[in-house]
């Protein structure tokens, strides 16, 4: 059978198992940053930046390079601690990096550029290390990660090494990998700055099927117009500083044909 084919069956399997579907996480998270400020020795990376992301929109942070968004995506997850101003994560602040192994296990998940995925792991062995030091026990990690790669369309994948997998395929599974702990915010990085526009367009609209099956808040820092083409929301930073930001008011599906029609 087919991944393809496979995948109602698994889904239901799901359902039947839990009685609610595998989309029924806990929701969205909300994100707020206030007033952050993070410098680099002389470099001030971000000079007084407030956001809100209200649980379950997507947002793009947009703005030429060094205006600070990676910066502001890793303070958000965790990765680095501002030097004044608060985040806060469904309402409690961001852990310092140092403690942040259950939040960043529990409440977010990432997705690079460069994918960083274990080269020596399988694509069904870099979703389970996910799932490694929790809770859920080894039959449940094979479940649980061969959902998500049906989910993302590469079951027949998963004893693939990433080396086998094309740009696209290992972006699917660093995003099944990220989706793994259900995380309520998912954090990625330029995700399609190492496609090309075919492979970058499938994988937007595979983030677009996941947040809408598992309903996470998602927060994409890109400077492709197409990924802000997406979001519900986009906010551009400039030198360290929110320049403007504006609401998509056109549905996503409008806009992607309007832009293939457009050429
Ligand atoms: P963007 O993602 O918009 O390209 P970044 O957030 O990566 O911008 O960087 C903002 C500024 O901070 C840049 O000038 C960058 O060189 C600097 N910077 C970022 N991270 C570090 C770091 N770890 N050490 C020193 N400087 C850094």
């Amino acid at each position: 059978m087919t991944a393809t084919r496979r995948l109602p069956t698994m889904l239901a399997r799901v359902r039947n198992r839990s009685g609610r579907g595998l989309a029924a996480g806990q929701g969205g998270a909300t994100v707020t940053a206030q007033d952050v400020v993070k410098s680099y020795g002389p470099i001030d990376a971000l000079r007084g930046v407030s956001v809100t992301v209200p649980a379950s929109e997507f947002l793009t942070i947009t703005g030429p390079s060094g205006s600070g968004k990676s910066t502001l995506l890793n303070l958000i997850g965790s990765l680095d601690r501002p030097d004044a101003g608060t985040i806060t994560v469904a309402g409690r602040a961001v852990p310092d990096p140092r403690h942040a192994v259950e939040f960043r296990r529990r409440l977010v998940g990432f997705v690079f550029q460069d994918y960083l995925l274990l080269p020596r792991l399988t694509a069904q062995g870099n979703i389970e290390a996910a799932l490694l030091a929790t809770s859920v026990g080894p039959r449940d990690r094979r479940r649980r990660s061969s959902e998500l790669l049906a989910e993302v369309g590469l079951l027949d994948r998963a004893g693939h090494l990433p080396s086998e997998l094309s740009g696209g395929q290992r972006q699917a599974v660093a995003l099944a990998r990220a989706l793994a702990n259900r995380p309520r915010v998912l954090l990625a990085d330029e995700p399609t700055g190492a496609l090309d526009s075919a492979s970058a367009e499938r994988a937007l609209d595979l983030l677009a099927t996941m947040r809408r099956r598992h309903g996470m808040t998602v927060v994409v820092v890109s400077h492709d117009a197409t990924v802000a083409e997406r979001a519900d929301r986009v906010v551009r930073l400039v030198d360290g500083q929110v320049a403007d930001e504006w609401k998509q008011t056109t549905p996503p599906r409008s806009r992607a044909s309007a832009l293939r029609e457009a050429g």
